[in-house]
């Protein structure tokens, strides 16, 4: 059986690694091609976008793809939508891999806004000590909020750098946990965190730092995605592959579900 996962996230990449070892199965794996040293993968990494949906559902097509698996970052709406749509075209089951959103516990100060545009607004007049915890993509927006100071972390480097007078740069690749997201926050007397909802552990630590501190969280809502079979655990895609796409194990891809 073809598989073609669309990656670009730590599941993608985990099931994958699950899947690579198994000769019942040739998988392909899809990067958007966003960060210029991506991390190793254990199967075919193939770079670059297809060309929206009717392109992605004729490589489908092509490349005789029998299951296509979704495990692209929540935020990643339009190529979501596009793996919906190639998939209906082409005729092949589709299942999304999608991390449950974090959710506020006692101690958190969000704010959620709708997009970077509305976080930069969101900061208001008053300067503030900001780390800016969103793709060098994101990031425009803030150049029309230049009284606050930014902590920018990314990938790769930001070039251009923002035009504002208080800027620092850090280039690091996640997981970042707690302890060292403290440090950093306490380092730079942060007292906001902009941050995406992304889910799971290896990006929760700025999260976990910010209420430590007592600092404000803007969060970036999702995105509201297609309403296809989806399922929050890699083994619950694992389960879906060695069974028929009608008849789902368990829990799992059952049920519909929009902007997980
Ligand atoms: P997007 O806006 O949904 O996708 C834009 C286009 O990029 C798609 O139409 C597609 O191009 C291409 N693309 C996206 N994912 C792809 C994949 N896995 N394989 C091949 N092509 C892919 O997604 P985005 O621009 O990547 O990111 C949107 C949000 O997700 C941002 O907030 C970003 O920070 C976040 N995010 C993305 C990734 C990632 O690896 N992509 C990782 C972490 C966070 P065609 O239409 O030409 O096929």
């Amino acid at each position: 059986m073809r598989i073609l996962i669309l990656g670009g996230t730590t599941e993608a990449r985990l099931l994958a690694e699950r899947l690579a070892p198994r000769r019942d199965l040739e998988v392909t794996l899809a990067l958007a091609g966003r960060t210029s040293n991506p991390v190793p993968h254990p199967v075919p990494v193939r770079i670059g976008g297809f060309g929206g949906a009717v392109g992605l559902a004729e490589y489908l097509k092509a490349e005789r793809v029998d299951r296509l698996i979704d495990a692209t970052h929540p935020y990643a709406a339009q190529m979501s939508e596009n793996a919906a749509r190639a998939a209906a075209l082409a005729g092949i089951p589709l299942l999304a891999l999608r991390r449950p959103a974090w959710t506020p516990v006692a101690g958190d100060r969000w704010t959620e806004v709708a997009d970077a545009g509305a976080a930069a607004h969101a900061l208001g007049a008053i300067p503030r000590r900001v780390f800016l915890a969103l793709g060098r993509k994101e990031l425009a927006p803030f150049v029309a909020a230049p009284q606050h100071y930014y902590l920018v972390r990314s990938v790769d480097a930001v070039e251009p750098p923002l035009a504002v007078s208080r800027a620092t740069y850090i280039r690091a690749r996640g997981p970042f946990r707690e302890k060292e997201d403290r440090a950093l926050l306490a380092a730079h007397a942060i007292d906001t965190v902009v941050s995406k909802n992304s889910g799971g552990d290896a990006a929760y630590g700025k999260i976990a730092a910010a209420r430590a501190l007592g600092a404000a969280v803007i969060m970036l809502r999702r995105p509201p995605l297609p309403a296809v079979p989806a399922v929050e655990h890699i083994d619950d895609a694992v389960a879906w592959l060695d069974h028929p796409p009608d008849h789902p194990p368990g829990h799992g891809p059952t049920s519909p579900v929009r902007g997980v």
